[in-house]
């Protein structure tokens, strides 16, 4: 019998699933970006994983804890599976090439998103990834991720993805 590869919904987090406004390491500091979770749910529906992959240089900074990142991990894993979706993975690079040197993890390097593919057995050519920074749609494009989405706020960005939305909506069946 053949085992079919998976196919994963890759999100970015900071500015994708909650507001980005800088270095949120708590749950009273998460507003949830409006469609998240409908849009997870309907990836979900359709057998994709939802597999979360994050720059968290806050950490390497000391400006918060692995442990302190983890637990607010923890919160939003919650918040998601109170709207009827599971989060497969949550991976984190906690690097930054200044402070703790470089790394293969930290966006655009495509590491984080390998490490899934390998672990999840994941097929990156039936996968998507939405991000908001250009280096997120790098990662992906690096990890061979085709289908690529920059959630953005102004107008006609200079991007390498594919699409360009500005709310989840556009991506709702
Ligand atoms: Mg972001
Ligand atoms: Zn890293």
């Amino acid at each position: 019998m053949t085992v079919l590869a998976n196919k994963a919904l890759f999100l970015d987090r900071d500015g994708v699933i909650n507001e980005d406004h800088g270095y949120i390491y708590k749950p009273e500091q998460f507003y949830f970006i409006e469609g998240i979770f409908d849009l997870c749910k309907q990836y979900q529906d359709q057998d994709y994983l939802i597999i979360i992959v994050t720059n968290q240089s806050g950490i390497a900074r000391g400006f918060y804890s692995e442990e302190e990142f983890l637990h607010a991990s923890q919160w939003m894993r919650e918040q998601f599976q109170k709207n009827g979706v599971n989060i497969t993975h949550i991976y984190h690079c906690p690097h930054h090439p200044e402070i703790t040197g470089s790394c293969r993890c930290r966006k655009p390097s495509a590491g984080m998103l390998l490490d899934a593919q390998k672990e999840y057995d994941i097929d990156m050519k039936n996968s998507l990834m939405i991000g908001d920074k250009e280096r997120d749609i790098e990662a992906a494009i690096g990890a061979g991720v085709e289908d690529t989405i920059l959630f953005v706020h102004e107008q006609n960005p200079q991007t390498k993805a594919k699409r360009v939305i500005c709310r989840y909506s556009e991506l709702l069946c």
